[in-house]
């Protein structure tokens, strides 16, 4: 097969692996793995600053056994709003539902919210139904006196991780945002101008900027950090502690000067209590940390914008080409290595683009890459195989006849010599014969018909003999047999029988054609060419004597 035959397969092999990939990479299974490939991005990518005006107040296991058993009286979370308040903070947001009455202390914990302006309380959509009035909802009582409220709904991949945020919820009466995105527009002076497709636009009188979103008003969440690593955390008791030292004019071991201006969240972290959720960076995260990091995101502008359908599976077809231009066959180390360079390559260029806040497919195109590496290459080394194999064939056999040529006969017979020499039971015979008259028949018929002859004769010496048997032209219209393991006195009856079936064989139904031959036994100081030329004088003899008859030479 030619060069460019053999490119143009390549490259139609390349292309169906390609579509095996890009149909298998509809799969669920092949879907989570594309999915914890670009997890391990933000492993290889580490932890990104994150933003110091987020500042965590965690109601620990600690602050439990202080306390008692969640969920504590309302008049605590009146307090944590009044003291955060006072230390400065610009939002204050409770992770709590409070959706069902508490009589007093309601009374207590709204006016600590209507007093400080700046509490955010959360609601939850039920049902799969943007329908608030089925939501878990503040009561009236503190829904009255809040800044605002945003949806806390949030949907995990298939494999129960959560990687991205729903930002918007279109319910019938109008569009509800979530509690991440209404605090951190909020805090930064941006109100949502415009929601499309693939990206929600934020404005204020200045300037505008554009969240990426993936399907259904979700964005991917840029992780940051491992919970501990990002943000600041305070305990919940600290913080009142703290408060109260400064109003009796004690020092105080804590940063005060975090809650200035801060957005701070208030939430359940003590084990048991707090909703855990699995994330890239960590299996088990409080779900707290995740409207933390959306909220990062936000004031931060940095967001992760997955690149269009058509550009991955464009990476997919062109990693899968790769191998069709690389393989050929001929140096399989090498082309190994390479495939493996460009998976690297390609490993590195997607960390670039995620560094850059770009998604692109990681493990889809890989796997065409090396699914397309594994079909060329085995496909190569296959077709290489057999094309030498037949190169091969062809250096050992004769053309006309198909018999072996003279040249690997006389290297059978010199292995064959090697073991006769040690074991006498490997002794052997060679057997030559050669057309009668052939000259003649030529003239006659046509040395068309002479080549059938020829081949109608490699045919009945071929069946005369055993397959272990080597039957070779030997140049012209002589022939040469090996025949191994045999005595010369089985020698001649076989050489016997030979001639005889060439002598009884009509030829196409018409023509008839008779051989001499000549035999002789290997003896111990035989080359190849001694051996072979006294079966020549034996087949010289068998000629000189009146023809169609064997000869063997007893004398040397
Ligand atoms: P003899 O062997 O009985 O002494 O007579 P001969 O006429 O056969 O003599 P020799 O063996 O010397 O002749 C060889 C002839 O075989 C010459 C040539 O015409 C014919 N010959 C050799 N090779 C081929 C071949 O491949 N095809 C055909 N058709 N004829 C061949
Ligand atoms: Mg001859
Ligand atoms: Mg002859």
């Amino acid at each position: 097969m030619n060069f460019k035959k053999s490119f143009f397969l390549n490259i139609g092999l390349a292309c169906l692996s390609a579509s095996i990939i890009f149909f298998l990479s509809q799969t669920d299974f092949l879907k989570r793995i594309e999915l914890a490939s670009c997890d391990l991005l933000f492993y290889l990518r580490g932890n990104i600053p994150s933003s110091s005006n987020i500042v965590i107040v965690e109601i620990t296991d600690n602050d439990i056994s202080k306390v008692g058993r969640w969920p504590w009286k309302r008049t605590w979370h009146a307090a944590i709003v009044q003291v955060l308040n006072n230390l400065g903070a610009k939002s204050i947001y409770l992770d709590i539902i409070f959706s069902e009455p508490a009589s007093e202390e309601d009374i207590v914990l709204g006016e600590a919210i209507k007093l400080s302006k700046n509490v955010y309380l959360p609601f939850v959509f039920q049902n799969n139904t943007y329908n608030i009035k089925t939501s878990l909802y503040p009561i009236k009582r503190l829904s009255s006196v809040i800044k605002d409220t945003g949806s806390i709904n949030i949907f995990p991949d298939s494999d129960g991780t959560f990687r991205r945020i729903p930002l918007i919820f279109p319910a019938e009466d109008k569009i509800y945002p979530h509690i991440a995105l209404k605090i951190a527009s909020d805090y930064t002076g941006f109100n949502i101008k415009e929601i499309k497709s693939n990206r929600i636009i934020l404005s204020n009188e200045k300037e505008q900027f554009e969240i990426p979103l993936v399907k259904k008003n979700t964005a991917l969440i840029n992780w940051v950090g491992k919970w501990k690593a990002t943000f600041k955390h305070y305990g919940f008791l600290d913080v009142l502690a703290a408060y109260d030292d400064i109003l009796q004019n004690k020092k105080t071991t804590l940063d005060i000067t975090s809650f200035k201006n801060a957005i701070c969240l208030v939430a359940v972290t003590a084990v048991g209590v707090y909703d855990i959720r699995s994330v890239p960076l960590q299996p088990e995260y409080p779900g707290i940390g995740i409207i933390a990091t959306a909220i990062d995101n936000i004031l931060s502008k940095n967001f992760l914008t997955p690149l269009p359908y058509w550009v991955n599976i464009l990476a997919l077809y062109f990693l899968s080409l790769l191998p069709a231009v690389l393989i050929f066959g001929e140096k399989p180390l090498r082309e190994t290595v390479f495939t493996f360079l460009a998976c690297g390559a390609y490993l590195i260029m997607n960390l670039f683009l995620f560094k850059n806040g770009v998604v692109l497919n990681v493990s889809t195109p890989l796997l065409g890459l090396l699914t397309s590496f594994l079909v060329v290459g085995t496909y190569n080394f296959v077709h290489i195989s057999v094309e030498r194999q037949k190169f091969f064939d062809m250096s050992i056999t004769d053309g006309l006849t198909g018999l072996y040529n003279i040249r690997f006969f006389k290297q059978l017979v010199e292995t064959d010599i090697k073991l006769a020499r040690i074991d006498p039971n490997k002794n052997f015979c060679i057997l030559m014969t050669d057309v009668d008259h052939f000259k003649s028949f030529n003239d006659t018929y046509g040395h068309q018909v002479g080549d059938l002859v020829l081949r109608e004769i490699s045919d009945i010496l071929k069946k005369s003999v055993r397959s272990s048997d080597i039957v070779a032209r030997y140049g012209g219209e002589e022939m040469i047999i090996l025949l191994r393991g045999t005595s010369l006195k089985d020698g001649l009856i076989i050489s016997e029988k030979v001639r005889k079936n060439v002598e009884n064989h009509l030829i196409k139904d018409k023509y008839k054609v008779t051989i001499s031959a000549g035999v002789s036994i290997f003896r111990q100081n035989d080359n190849a060419e001694t051996i072979i030329k006294r079966t020549d004088q034996g087949l010289y003899e068998a000629k000189q004597s009146g023809r169609n008859r064997v000869c063997v030479i007893k004398e040397t």
